[in-house]
Order: C-alpha cells, then structure tokens, then sequence
C-alpha cells in the first residue's frame, strides 16, 4: 500500500495543531475532518490559557484570532433565592503577555487550518474517518467512505469518544461516571454593551463561573465568557449524577432554568441567541487516559482524555493544541527515523510527562473524587449566603453580634463528621 507520512483524524485544535507542525517539518500530511470546515463542530467554553502552550506554537499564538484577555474572574456561588458573588483582578493580567483569551471555536479552528494549509497540510472536511488499516499488528493508515489511505503514522484526534482509540484497542467504551455532558448558548451583543455590563474595556474580558443551586445537588457549574461582541453561557452536569437524579431530570430542562436565574439572566439581557451547541467532557483527570500510543499510532488531546476540571475552571484546549505538537515531533522523528514501532512511539509518552500536560493532571489527579462530593453543590453554598443573610438582614428584632449569627450558622452547617473529612479532603487539590 502506498504511504503518506501522515494521516490525521479530526480537525480540533490537536488535530489542526499537529498537522501544523507535521506540514512545517516539511511532511505530507492529511486531516480528515467529519464537519463541514474545521471548528463546525467544535465546542468548548471557552477560555485558552496560552502560556502553557506559547512554547510550542509560538507563531500561532501571536497571530491568532482571539476574542477577549482575561482580566477578571467573577465566581457566583448561589442558593435557591439568594447568591454570593466573588469578584478578583490583577492589574499583572491587563499586561502583555496574556495569560489567556477567550475564543470561539468555529472561527478560531477555521483559521488554524488555514495556517496549517499555508504550510502544506491537506485537509478534507466532510470526511468521517470509518476505520483504522492493519499491517503486521500495526496501524498502517484509514479507510473513509469506502477510500484507503495508507500513511506511516496516524494521529488520532478525534476528541472526547475518540473510536479510533477504542478500534486501536487502546480505551474501553465510555464510562458515564468520567463525563460530564455541557450545554452551551452563543448571544449576540453589541461590543460595547458588553464592555458597559461586565465593566471592561480595550478588549478586556471576563470569566464568570456559577456553582450551587443551578445544578440541583448535581456535580457541575455554569460559566459565562466574554467575547468580542458575543457571550458564551453554559452549563456542565456530571452524567452519572444526571442518570440517578430522581425524580429523572432532561438535561437542558436544567439550562432553561440557570438562564433565568436572575444572576445570569442579567448579564445576557438584550442577547440575540445564536447557537446551542452540547458536547461531552472528559471529568476523570489522570484515571481516564488511556495508553496513548501503539505501533503506527498516537493519539491526542481529548482523545487521549487530556482534560482538567480543576474546579476554577476547565483546562483542554491548551492540552490539546500542546499534545497535538508534541505527537507531531515524535512522529517526525519516527518517519525520520523509519521506526514507527509501539517501542519507539513510546517517546510519546515519555515527552508528555517532561511537558506541563501529565506533571498538572498529576497535580490534580483527586479533582474529581473531590469535585463529585455533592455537598459542595448544596451545603457550602447554602453556609455562604445564609451567613451573609444573617450578617446583613437588620429586622424589627434585635441585632445579635456578628461573631453569634456566624457561630449560629456554622454550627448548622459545619459541625460534622462530613464537614471535617470535606476540608481534609481539600489538601489533595
Ligand atoms: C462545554 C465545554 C466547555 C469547555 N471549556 C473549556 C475551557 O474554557 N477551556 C479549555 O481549555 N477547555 C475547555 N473545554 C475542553 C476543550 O474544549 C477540549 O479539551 C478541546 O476542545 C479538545 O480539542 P480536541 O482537538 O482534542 O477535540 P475536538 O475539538 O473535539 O476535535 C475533535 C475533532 O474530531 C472530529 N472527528 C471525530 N471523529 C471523527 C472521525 N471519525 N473522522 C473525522 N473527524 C472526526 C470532530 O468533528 C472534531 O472536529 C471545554 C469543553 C466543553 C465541551
């Protein structure tokens, strides 16, 4: 079978990034895409942490199509009927270089394949890649709609369900308990409606984060990112604690309701919604990377279950973008090298773990055990705003001293086995 030196499966950020990296080193690559241009089908929250991943791409990263830089977090911690905001910035933010930006998928993705054409790549969109080819016991290329293409090494990054793992026999099939499903709305909103609302200016922007009440007991949250002259506003639930939720709740019944939320629905007042978008989301951390490499193959990015929820916020896209490099070295050197064995493409894994990748989802590896404990989506929201009520209500009885209404409420909340093992269980973050 005649051979291209690489085959690239899915066009999101680790498929685009590699195939870049793979066409400036000068080799043939194709990315098949499924979607009807790179980014069509793409869904994130979306805010890119790029100090991480500068390293690698650092042409892209100057150039690119970014929304807004992240100059202020904003946390909402809410009850049924009453909610406590947080807000933190740091003038250290407001200067070059960014930490991060926000971005929007369908634009940024479409331009990162430009690049990566620019500089020889070919990429096919409308292609849904069937199956992987076999030679010896190793990956020896694909078949799309019924057409073969052999290649020296394939990149798999075909994100979160990535069946090209599975046929490698590198994953198992999906275990509800490590996901989460995400639903996600696009407003429209004039950029200066936007700047007025959120108090920003010159392209500054903001992350909001919503935890609580808004998914009823569930693991998850809700976020809300601003983009140039449009709002990102989601919300995260964890799958497994939607199937045992009873009674049996549909997931964007759960949206409709956070949307309205009064804390939410003023932010997005006056938006014209564009688009609605779910996606799954890889909760696991560490636990849900599989093997990420076998004779002729690597995969990448979701894919490879290269995702963080840290809580604070999500981390995957950097991952992504960084894996997908990081696979495209260790591709070129193999081909190079004309050793595409399961040893050599070890080097992999080994190059992760030297990178930021592995040594952060080692870092957080208990995000999970910790994050699912549903207390902190009822308890510890209820403690803050009732603490607050407490403090700030002045009704037509006496006020007690502050140090009494907190030791009243604490003892409601805090005095317990659970709140005791709930702190301890803070220090594995
Ligand atoms: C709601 C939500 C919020 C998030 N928020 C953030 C955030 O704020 N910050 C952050 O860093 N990360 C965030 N993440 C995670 C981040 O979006 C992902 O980690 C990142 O998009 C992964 O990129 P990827 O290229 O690996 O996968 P994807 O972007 O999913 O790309 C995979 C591509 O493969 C294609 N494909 C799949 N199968 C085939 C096939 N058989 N043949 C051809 N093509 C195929 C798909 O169409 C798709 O284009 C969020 C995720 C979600 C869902």
């Amino acid at each position: 079978m005649d051979k291209v030196d690489a085959v690239i499966v899915g066009g999101g950020l680790a498929g685009l990034s590699a195939a870049y990296k793979l066409a400036s080193a000068g080799r043939q690559v194709i990315l098949l895409e499924r979607g009807d241009s790179p980014g069509s089908k793409n869904v994130t929250g979306g805010r890119m942490y790029v100090d991480p991943m500068r390293e690698y791409l650092p042409d892209i990263i100057k150039e690119a199509p970014f929304e807004r830089h992240v100059v202020k977090e904003v946390i909402t911690i809410l009850d049924d009927n009453s909610s406590t905001q947080i807000e933190y910035s740091n003038d250290k933010w407001k200067a070059e270089p960014f930490m991060s930006y926000t971005v929007l998928r369908a634009k940024f993705d479409n331009w990162f394949a430009e690049k990566a054409m620019e500089k020889g790549a070919f990429i096919i969109p409308k292609k849904k890649v069937d199956e992987l080819l076999w030679e010896n016991g190793r990956v020896a290329g694909i078949r799309a709609d019924g057409e073969d293409i052999g290649a020296h090494v394939v990149i798999a990054a075909d994100g979160v369900l990535s069946f090209m793992a599975e046929k490698a026999k590198l994953r198992s099939p999906l275990i509800p308990a490590n996901y989460a499903v995400a639903m996600k709305e696009i407003y429209k909103l004039d950029e200066k409606i936007i700047e007025d609302r959120f108090g920003l200016k010159d392209n500054e922007g903001a992350a909001n984060l919503f935890m609580g009440s808004v998914t009823k007991g569930m693991f998850g949250g809700g976020f809300l990112y601003t983009n140039k002259d449009t709002l990102s506003l989601g919300l995260v639930v964890g799958i497994d604690a939607l199937l045992r939720k009873k009674p049996y709740l549909e997931a964007y019944r759960l949206m409709e309701e956070f949307e309205v939320r009064p804390e939410i629905a003023r932010w997005i007042k006056g938006g014209e919604l564009k688009e609605y978008s779910a996606h799954i989301i890889s909760e696991a951390g560490l636990q849900a990377v599989p093997k990420l490499y076998t004779g002729g193959m690597l995969v990448a990015g979701d894919a490879a279950g290269l995702a963080l929820n840290m809580g604070i916020t999500i981390r995957g896209m950097e991952f992504a973008v960084a894996s997908g490099a990081i696979a495209a070295e260790v591709a070129n050197e193999a081909i190079e090298k004309r050793d595409t064995s399961d040893t050599f493409l070890s080097l992999y894994e080994k190059r992760l773990k030297e990178s930021f990748i592995i040594p952060d989802m080692e870092t957080f590896r208990h995000s999970k055990s910790v994050l699912e404990n549903p207390r902190i989506f009822t308890v510890y929201p209820k403690f803050i705003c009732e603490l607050l009520d407490a403090i700030f209500t002045i009704g037509k009885n006496n006020k007690e001293s502050f140090y009494k209404s907190a030791k009243t409420v604490a003892k409601k909340y805090l005095m317990s086995w659970e709140a005791v093992k709930d702190i301890m269980s803070i220090r594995k973050i």
